[in-house]
């Protein structure tokens, strides 16, 4: 990024709005938009993101900044009437990023600046509090010398407990000014040894310090932990707010909290947040000390507490959308510090969405732009059985919902080191920090003993759409000992413990799970319509049905026996895109196909393929009838020969074994020959798919057969089947038009025996880097095509889907080099750019070429908005991601609408 001359990089709250979020970030633009609504925002201006990604870029901050700073600082200390850091009566300020998207407690924040040895005795004197000055100044120290100068944070929590410890009081409260005077002190003789050099004293430099931090912090360890988990591009930056600082820890009349409009957890309308008095800033949402419900803010003051009551209801009308809030109160009066579109529970985005919907707020479109698939599979994993016997050990507040059940662990380090052994994990925690995350994505479920709705551990586990219970008060967590003491009973690392994140209770041993009811509405053993449907059934029905009305692309599943079939029906299927016939060779099956493989003559191979006719012709049947009126594409055998052969180290073995007892059986020696004959360096580029179809004669004629003697059947007992044939791992149009001569033989016989016209579509998979180049020559002899992007990227990046993912993703991951595995969301510039390009040269040749995808990404809710984009006809998927697939279909097409041709 470099730098443009004119290119401003401050803006005051005054000049900003909240659609500016690339530049001023989230909290920057927002704090724009309040001010610009009248609310009450303590004066303050932004760093842009820019700025950021020159210093990040160059090392250095753009040469201009300091002058806009100082010319916006200026502009701040004269509307206030104060400089920063006066010694009489100081300016004060908070520096606080703030990213495009929030990273809660990701990166850092530095409040109280200006404050010197000197000026704290003015603001000692401006605050009537000495106590007060001194305790804003240890933690100016404290956050300063940890986030800016890099002390070990610990360093300052020792000395603190310390000076409580030499007090005999617990709370640091209890501290008077006396006591904190000493802890300065202490405080700064801890960075003077550990920094080599002094606390800085000038206010200014303290500041410019503190905006340098908060542009490192974007690039610390936990924030590109958390970037990776959240997909958030590692290139944007982040913004740097300065606010004048309002005090929250004034005395009884001060406090500061966070409220959300509705309840993010069920989406209902209410009075949702936690209060705390005589607190400053990150308190709250740090979990350190309990809060009381927002609403007995109302008996402690009655005027701050309506007024919050209206701006809440003034955010929600203007923003459209549930808005969480920071606020304080300082000695009675209050200041909005942050508001943002709040982050919800799976199913409150549904009930959200639909309730806004009604009040009128928003129209049907927006409302699935509210919602994603990823949600919506969320609400499709299974709860807890409440008819389960069950031992209940206490109960917390429901933070994020989910039914997650495993071994108790007490560290993160743990919970890491176990999950990647395999283990289920629950990481239980006093509360959690920032340093937590490693075993918060680690772990299945997150319970902690402290902390409300808004404390780290809620917000970051609803985040990542984790199960959490917080603030479970009954549980005395002892991590040192690693063990959690419960009324009595004792739960010890290793012992299994579920907790249930929609009701916030806690239970000892594993408790058996059931469907969801959003599941059991798919399966159509839920009426949305009924009395006691749930809100939550009700809500997602009419999200569907949105997407439905408004989606272009078809929705099919990949299915390969009648009751895949028909679970994908009731889930919205509107077809198969794959049936995999190479399931349909397993079990006793597999004999037939050794035969086959193992046959000498014509006549043992004829022989071989008329056994495996009829069975494949009833399997077939029940496809085409399960999936009556809509198309099913069979895909011919694909996996290379030797997959239906035992195991070449197990049968050498046996071999070797009958031999050295001279009872060696004929079949082993022919079946072992076969083995070696067929055995590949590797398989996944070898002898498979249509390259199989053309040496093994007969195989896929036999396929082809099958299909066509099925679809005549069901024809002749008045059935609808709309069978397609589908050539696997086709590099040039020269061997499909050889199957497709075969098998248009085979279909003209079928048809003139049975007098039944068949109609079978034949197509292609495009699944290999050439058939994609070639594409419009392999049109001429494809009525359709189906990208299979699993072989399609494995054969465009050189991977082995079946090693790679295993061995060096992780570290890929790690550095950065993708985001996503590629097997899981299409690489757009790669394989997407093949599937774009060959696409539109398919339909050049073929103006009416029906175009699919069927690799895993068809129902990856990113990659369904790239098929969209590139006009394939549909996708197809597993039936349980179906209803994902719509969802997201119906969002990609109401994103686009208006400029959607295709
Ligand atoms: C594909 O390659 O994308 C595909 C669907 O085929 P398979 O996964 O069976 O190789
Ligand atoms: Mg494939």
């Amino acid at each position: 990024m470099s730098e443009n001359k004119d290119q401003k990089f401050v803006y005051d709250f005054t000049e900003g709005n909240k659609d500016l979020k690339d530049l001023l970030g989230g909290k920057g633009a927002n704090l724009a938009e309040m001010t610009n609504l009248g609310l009450p925002v303590p004066p303050g201006f932004t760093i842009t993101t820019e700025a950021c990604k020159v210093y990040l870029d160059s090392g250095e901050e753009p040469a201009a900044l300091r002058d806009e700073v100082s010319a916006h600082l200026d502009a701040l200390e004269q509307r206030m009437g104060k400089k920063l850091g006066q010694t009489d009566d100081p300016l004060l300020v908070s520096v606080r990023s703030g990213a495009k998207f929030s990273m809660p407690g990701m990166m850092d924040t530095v409040l109280n600046i200006g404050l010197s040895d000197k000026s704290v005795e003015g603001l000692a004197g401006q605050a009537g509090d000495e106590r007060f000055a001194w305790d804003s100044y240890r933690r100016l120290i404290q956050m300063f010398g940890k986030t800016v100068l890099g002390v070990d944070g610990e360093l300052f929590e020792e000395a603190l407990d310390e000076a409580k410890e030499a007090k005999k009081v617990t709370v640091d409260t209890d501290l008077d000014a006396s006591d904190l005077k000493k802890l300065v002190k202490q405080f700064k003789k801890i960075v003077k040894s550990e920094t080599g050099r002094d606390f800085p004293q000038d206010p200014r430099e303290q500041m410019d310090l503190a905006i340098k931090a908060v542009f490192d912090s974007w690039n610390g360890d936990r924030a590109k932990l958390y970037r990776r988990q959240e997909r958030i591009p590692g290139d944007l930056g982040t913004a740097v707010n300065v606010c004048s600082m309002v005090f929250g820890n004034l005395g009884p009349d001060s406090g500061t909290g966070v409220a959300f409009t509705r309840d993010p957890a069920s989406g209902h309308q209410g009075v949702y947040g936690d209060y705390l008095q005589n607190a400053q800033g990150e308190d709250v949402v740090a979990g350190i000390r309990n809060t009381v419900p927002l609403a007995d803010l109302e008996s402690i003051d009655k005027k701050s507490y309506d007024q919050l009551m209206q701006i809440m209801e003034t955010l929600e009308t203007h923003y459209k959308d549930l808005c969480d809030i920071e606020f304080t109160i300082e000695r009675g009066r209050l200041w909005m510090l942050q508001t943002r579109v709040g982050k919800r529970t799976a199913g409150a985005a549904f009930r959200i969405a639909t309730q806004l919907v009604d009040q009128g707020l928003i129209d049907e479109a927006e409302a699935l732009q509210r919602v994603t698939g990823a949600q919506l599979a969320q609400l499709m994993f299974p709860r807890f059985d409440e008819a389960a016997q069950v031992e209940k050990l206490g109960r917390g507040i429901a933070a994020s919902p989910g039914a997650a059940v495993g071994k108790a662990v007490f560290d993160s380090y743990t919970a890491v080191k176990w999950s990647r052994s395999g283990e289920k994990v629950i990481l239980i925690r006093r509360e959690t920090n920032p340093d937590d995350l490693d075993g918060m994505i680690a772990a299945e479920g997150i319970l902690t003993s402290r902390g409300g709705k808004t404390s780290h551990a809620a917000v970051v586990a609803r985040g990542m759409g984790k199960t959490c219970v917080c603030g479970a008060e009954e549980l005395e967590v002892d991590t040192k000992r690693r063990r959690m003491t419960v009324n009595g009973t004792v739960v010890e690392e290793g012992d299994v413990v579920s907790i249930d994140g929609s009701t916030g209770k806690v239970y000892l041993g594993e408790v058996p799970v059931v469907p969801s009811p959003v599941v059991e509405y798919f399966e159509g053993r839920m009426h949305a319509g009924a009395d006691d449907a749930d809100e939550l059934v009700q809500a997602v029905h009419r999200i569907m049905a949105y997407a439905d009305r408004v989606r272009r692309l078809r929705v099919r599943a990949n299915a390969d026996n009648a009751e895949d079939a028909l679970r994908a029906r009731r889930f919205g299927a509107q077809g198969i895109g794959l049936c995999r016939t190479e399931h349909m060779f397993l079990g006793e099956r597999r004999e037939m196909v050794e035969k086959l493989i193992l046959a000498d003559t014509d006549d043992e191979r004829e022989e071989a393929l008329k056994a495996l006719l009829p069975l494949q012709k009833k399997d077939f049947v029940e496809l085409f009838e399960a999936m009556d009126g809509l198309p099913v594409t069979v895909r011919l055998l694909d996996p290379p020969l030797h997959e239906f052969l035992p195991d070449i180290t197990e049968l050498s073995v046996r071999v070797a074994l009958a031999e050295a007892r001279k009872d060696a059986n004929e079949n082993d020696l022919r079946l072992l020959q076969a083995v070696h004959r067929l055995h590949e360096q590797n398989p996944m580029l070898g002898l498979r798919g249509v390259r199989l179809g053309l040496v093994i004669p007969g195989l896929f004629t036999m396929q082809v057969r099958a299909i066509a003697e099925a679809a005549a059947e069901r024809r002749n007992a008045k059935g609808d089947p709309r069978a397609e044939i589908m050539i696997p791992l086709v590099g040039t149009v020269q061997e499909l038009e050889i199957v497709r001569e075969e098998a248009e033989e085979v279909i003209a016989e079928v048809e003139a025996r049975t007098g039944v016209e068949l109609k079978l579509a034949l197509g292609t998979m495009i699944e290999l880097p050439r058939a994609a180049l070639t594409a419009a020559q392999i049109a001429e002899a494809a009525e359709f095509f189906s990208f299979g992007t699993n072989d399609l990227t494995q054969t465009v990046w050189g991977f082995s889907r079946d090693d790679v993912e295993a061995s060096f993703f992780t570290a890929y991951l790690e550095k950065g080099i993708f985001g996503v595995s590629p097997f899981e969301t299409i690489d757009k510039d790669g394989v997407g750019s093949l599937v774009r390009n060959a696409a539109a040269a398919g339909r050049a040749t073929r103006p009416d070429l029906k175009l699919g995808v069927c690799g895993e990404h068809g129902g990856d809710p990113e990659s369904v908005h790239f098929f969209h984009e590139v006009g394939l006809d549909y996708v197809s998927c597993s039936p349980f991601r179906i209803p994902v697939a719509r969802l997201e279909a119906g969002r990609a097409a109401a994103q686009s609408s208006g400029s959607d041709s295709r």
